[in-house]
């Protein structure tokens, strides 16, 4: 019963918080401006408890406190035509709607993940199932910024961002990585003084959270040098990709690093392994710290010619590569079961786990690429650029990489990001090509 009534006060107080009452209680005469507002002191119909699942608690436990044994069996069986109760997560909200003059239970809904509800309902006849999916829509985040320090802080702690949820700023840093990872080593090339601008189309949650995004255009101007990315599917390619304003892939024979920028930690810092210093000859490669267990990627496509110990390099990877090159990745904690001397890699393939096997004092990634004998700081490698757009594309591809090029100037007009914010603002809906490829 404590239970209850602390649950009606929750839901009296989100009431007033919606409409206002809470100020009313402060002010003997409040003034009445539209009327409406005395039905707020009618009691709500339905009382709401909601439930948080907890550690060995499971959806059937949380019903059987609600309802008897045969309705408790009808109501998982209705919950069963939409979901599986065994996999519902920790903490996932179940709420019990009841009709208040007699707590008959009256619905249920289960929040399965941040996309879906499944929503039980009883009539007459029993309970009855449906999946609600969370509705979003669409907006187009502009920045621009300059970099103080690292590209982490000038995004994740930009005031001007607040709009959006931490956790969403620091994929939106994800996305940027996977755009500029054969161009711009994140970690260790980004400089104070750099600059990125961006535009961002991302689906959005009522909560304000993000369900999916990606990148339309993206500048890092590192160092004095620009950096362009445009998006633009290819027809028939089906998935599309970033190329520059010249319409040459911005894909590279290599990454730059074996690691996503996101499990890379600050522990080294960027210069510590800069060729320039003495470090770089004895060493011969470069480190990332990086939590024990983050995947480790095939920088390039080849053949791994080893895979087991490897002295002070612990477990390590080697990798033979197309025109002489090799690489070499040490500490691992373990293998890619999949990945054997012997077998064919592509460029991004998880071939093992950051571990501090060998001789190393934490964990972390010990890189190494080499040529002719010689170690090679991964940075100071220059290739060429990936195909270019298809000339059978180039028409639609002069028209839309125009317009996406332009999108990086409106967040960079005033120097702060510009988010879009309801309606029409800023926010531009669908900037991307409608169907017919006409652009808008
Ligand atoms: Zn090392």
């Amino acid at each position: 019963m404590r239970l209850l009534s602390n649950l009606s006060l929750r839901v009296a107080l989100s009431l007033s918080g919606v409409l206002g009452v809470g100020v009313a209680f402060l002010r003997p005469e409040p003034v009445n401006e539209i009327g409406g507002l005395p039905a707020v002191f009618a009691v709500p119909a339905e009382l709401a408890e909601v439930h948080a699942l907890g550690r060995g608690q499971t959806l059937g436990g949380v019903l059987s406190d609600a309802v008897d044994s045969r309705e408790h069996h009808v109501l998982l069986t209705a919950f069963e035509e939409q979901a599986t109760p065994r996999l519902m997560q920790i903490g996932a909200e179940i709420t019990l709607r009841f009709r208040r003059a007699d707590r008959w239970l009256r619905g249920v809904d289960v929040v399965l993940n941040a996309d879906s509800i499944v929503r039980l309902t009883r009539d007459e006849t029993g309970w009855r199932s449906k999946m609600i999916q969370t509705p979003t829509w669409t907006d187009t985040i502009y920045a621009a910024g300059d970099i103080e320090d690292v590209l982490w802080n000038a995004v994740v702690q930009s005031d001007a961002l607040d709009g959006m949820p931490v956790r969403d700023r620091a994929l939106l840093i994800h996305h940027l990585d996977q755009v500029f990872q054969w161009e711009i080593d994140f970690s260790r090339q980004i400089r104070r003084g750099d600059q990125y601008r961006l535009a961002f189309e991302r689906q959005v949650r009522p909560d304000g959270s993000m369900r999916s995004g990606y990148l339309i255009a993206a500048e890092i101007t590192n160092r004095g040098t620009r950096h362009q990315a445009l998006w633009f599917e290819p027809s028939g390619d089906g998935q599309g990709g970033y190329f520059g304003p010249d319409g040459k892939s911005v894909r590279r024979a290599f990454l730059l690093k074996p690691l996503e920028f996101r499990r890379v930690s600050s522990r080294f810092t960027n210069s510590r392994f800069h060729p320039v210093l003495k470090t770089w000859r004895s060493h011969r490669g470069v480190d990332y710290a990086a939590a024990s267990g983050s995947e480790i990627m095939a920088t390039a496509d080849g053949v791994v010619t080893h895979r087991g110990r490897l002295g002070d390099l612990g477990n390590a990877v080697a990798i033979r590569h197309p025109n002489g090159f090799i690489t070499r990745y040490g500490h691992m904690s373990r293998f890619n079961d999949k990945v054997r001397t012997g077998t064919r890699v592509r460029q991004g393939d998880v071939i093992g786990y950051v571990g501090m096997t060998g001789l190393a004092t934490g964990p972390h990634l010990h890189y190494e690429l080499w040529r002719g004998g010689h170690p090679l700081d991964p940075l100071g490698v220059n290739l060429p650029p990936g195909d270019p757009v298809p000339t059978t594309d180039r028409a639609r591809w002069e028209a839309e990489s125009s317009f996406r090029l332009a999108l990086l100037d409106r967040g960079a007009s005033d120097r702060v990001l510009a988010l879009a914010e309801g309606e029409g603002v800023v926010a531009l809906a669908h900037p991307i090509l409608q169907e017919g490829g006409e652009a808008r």
